[in-house]
């Protein structure tokens, strides 16, 4: 009864058709694409078009006790965004507005639900350059970006979300609109909570705009492939070219498995050669001579790693087709049975030892076991792939998934890099951080959300 009355508050403050209770419709909101994470049935998804809506979205669901779980896309990847039962999905991505884009002070104002790549094709015809690149960038919303902290393929150059983001306006637990940040380039005014709530997973507040900083548009990239042997080179490569002091706007690793994986998907040939046992892609934005110097200097360190074969290119349709095949990969892995993607971020030094560890865990539970990631910040994504018609498959692959969390703590690593820890791996951000660090966190959810409407149970428990 309580329910009913919500939801006719619901309808009345946003109108009938931005809240949805037919469960044929809000079944396809229930959860994210990780399948391990748990989810359960939301009494409304209710789908706003501007803070005033989320503001009454919010008073209205926390008078009356219902929990509320943000989300944009539903991209992600650690089941952050899983509905729990009774509660309200609020989506975003009816907020898709880019709202300034301020050329001569570089920044961008954006509602949440704007799409990552529309961005970047926006702030592009001003010459502008909006770094964050998910591969899943043609979908996943800005918001859900802020909120995972999202990283991608240039973060080794550009750093994460988090360096690309000025100030925000968040709906607080009582709607209330807090404003973070600042427009200006520098500005130390109060505690950084612009970065409080990057990365909070949708557990202290609903994030309604974002001010962004934008650069300048990079220049076209050049490109480096160089295929090894073993897994092992290619480590020894990817530290070399750390301690060098280089910097590429990109730095990619693919295992066999992803290789071949990409190959038979895609129909062609990424010219690795049959031993090849890692491929290494590399790109330098920083223009066709600078550029082509600094991969000369990559390649070298790649021939001193033992690699089998080196290529560098200015042709930029070559680079574009090789991040193409990159960012096919999980795809691609679905010509072998579902897909279920690791996210460790270990020291650059440790590489190798992370995908040594990998193949065997893939050998103790007789799964393949794919490994992609961000060679140049350490973050890899050892994809396991299962028949998920099979329990005793789907079993062995969750077990693999924490084994190589495990191997990724004690290579000096953390448990994630970028995908968050949502529903998933909250025993894993307990044993990384610690009772203290966990009972800071607990403190900080209290205070910004004392009767924990956001997004209960989400990265750790009250
Ligand atoms: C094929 C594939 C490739 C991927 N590649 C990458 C990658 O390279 N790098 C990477 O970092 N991730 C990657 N991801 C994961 C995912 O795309 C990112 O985590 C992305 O940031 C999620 O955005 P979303 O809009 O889908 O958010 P959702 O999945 O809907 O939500 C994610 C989290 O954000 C919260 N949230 C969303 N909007 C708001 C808001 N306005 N206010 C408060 N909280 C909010 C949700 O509650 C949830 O906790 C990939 C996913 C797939 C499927």
């Amino acid at each position: 009864m309580q329910c009913m009355a919500l939801v006719e508050e619901l309808r009345a403050a946003l109108g009938p058709n931005a809240v949805l209770t037919d469960t044929d419709v809000t079944s396809a909101y229930q959860r994210d694409m990780m399948p391990l994470a748990p989810y359960g049935s939301p009494l409304a998804v209710v789908l706003p078009t501007d803070t005033e809506g989320v503001q009454a979205v919010v008073r209205a669901c926390a008078a009356a006790g219902v929990p509320i779980v943000p989300r944009g896309a539903g991209s992600g990847l650690s089941g952050a965004a899983n509905a729990v039962d009774g509660c309200v999905v609020l989506v975003t991505t009816k907020m898709n507005a880019i709202l300034e884009i301020d050329a001569d002070n570089r920044l961008a104002v954006v509602e949440p639900g704007v799409v990552n790549l529309d961005l970047r094709g926006a702030v592009e015809k001003n010459g502008l350059f909006y770094p964050p690149d998910p591969s899943s960038y043609d979908w996943c919303t800005i918001g859900g970006n802020l909120s995972t902290n999202a990283g991608g393929l240039c973060c080794v150059k550009y750093g994460v979300t988090t360096d690309s983001v000025l100030g925000l306006e968040v709906v607080l637990a009582d709607g209330e609109l807090l404003k973070t940040g600042r427009r200006t380039v520098k500005g130390v005014a109060g505690y950084d909570l612009t970065k409080l709530f990057v990365g909070s997973e949708g557990t202290l507040g609903v994030i309604t705009k974002a001010t962004l900083a934008l650069r300048p548009l990079p220049q076209a990239p050049v490109t480096l492939v160089a295929a090894f042997n073993t897994t092992e080179a290619a480590g020894i490569a990817v530290s070399a070219v750390v301690r060098e002091g280089l910097v590429p706007s990109l730095m990619e690793i693919m295992d066999r498995t992803s290789i071949e994986a990409v190959e038979t998907y895609l129909k062609t040939e990424l010219g690795a050669g049959p031993g090849c046992a890692a491929l290494l892609i590399c790109q330098s934005d920083a223009g066709a001579e600078t550029g082509m110097r600094e991969l000369a200097v990559i390649e070298q360190l790649c021939t001193d790693a033992g690699a089998e074969l080196v290529y560098a290119t200015e042709d930029v349709s070559e680079g574009r087709d090789l991040l193409t095949a990159r960012r096919a990969v999980l795809t691609a892995l679905e010509v072998y049975g579902a897909w279920l993607t690791d996210d460790v971020c270990v020291p650059r030094t440790r590489i190798a030892e992370l995908i040594a560890g990998c193949e065997r865990v893939s050998a103790e539970v007789d799964l393949r076991i794919a490994v992609v990631g961000h060679a140049g910040d350490g973050n890899m994504h050892p994809t396991i792939v299962y028949d998920p018609t099979s329990e005793d498959e789907f079993s062995r692959a969750r077990k693999a998934f924490d084994e190589i969390l495990a191997i990724g703590l004690a290579l000096g690593g953390t448990v994630t890099g970028e995908h968050g820890i949502g529903k998933i791996k909250r025993e894993w951000l307990a044993r990384e951080i610690g009772p203290v660090g966990l009972r800071v966190h607990r403190e900080i959810k209290r205070a910004l959300d004392p009767g924990n409407v956001f997004n209960p149970g989400s990265m750790f428990s009250l």
